[in-house]
C-alpha cells in the first residue's frame, strides 16, 4: 500500500517570494497565505507592498511580465511609426475623396450636358 508524501509540518506562505511561516489554529482549512503586506512596516498598496493572500497572488500571477527599458523603447518607436503611418493613410484617403469627388461632378456635367 502506497502513501502519498506527507506535508512538510511547518507550511510557508504561498505567496510568491515570501516564506513567512504559517500558523494553524488546528481546526478548518489550513491557512496559505500570510495576511500581511510584504513590507508589513509599511501601508499594504497594491502593487507596491500587497497583502500575501490568495486574491493579490491570483493578481501577481496574472500580471503580465515587467518589461525592460529596452523593450518599452522599442514598442514606443513601433508605436509611433504605426500612428505615423497611419496618419499618412488618413491622408492619402482623403486625397482619394477628393479627387472622386470631383471626377464625380466632372461626369454628372458631362450627363447634364447636351451632346
Ligand atoms: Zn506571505
Amino acid at each position: 500500500m502506497s502513501t502519498t508524501p506527507a506535508q512538510p509540518s511547518a507550511q510557508v506562505c504561498e505567496f510568491p517570494g515570501c516564506d513567512r511561516p504559517l500558523t494553524y489554529a488546528g481546526t478548518g482549512r489550513r491557512p496559505k497565505y500570510c495576511n500581511q503586506p510584504t513590507d508589513p512596516d509599511r501601508p499594504a498598496e497594491w502593487p507596491a507592498n500587497p497583502v500575501h493572500n490568495k486574491f493579490n497572488a491570483k493578481r501577481l500571477r496574472d500580471a503580465p511580465p515587467p518589461q525592460d527599458a529596452e523593450t518599452v523603447h522599442a514598442l514606443a518607436d513601433r508605436i509611433e511609426a504605426l500612428e505615423q503611418a497611419l496618419a499618412d493613410r488618413d491622408r492619402e484617403f482623403a486625397q482619394l475623396s477628393a479627387q472622386v469627388a470631383r471626377l464625380r461632378a466632372h461626369v454628372d456635367q458631362d450627363q447634364e450636358s447636351p451632346r
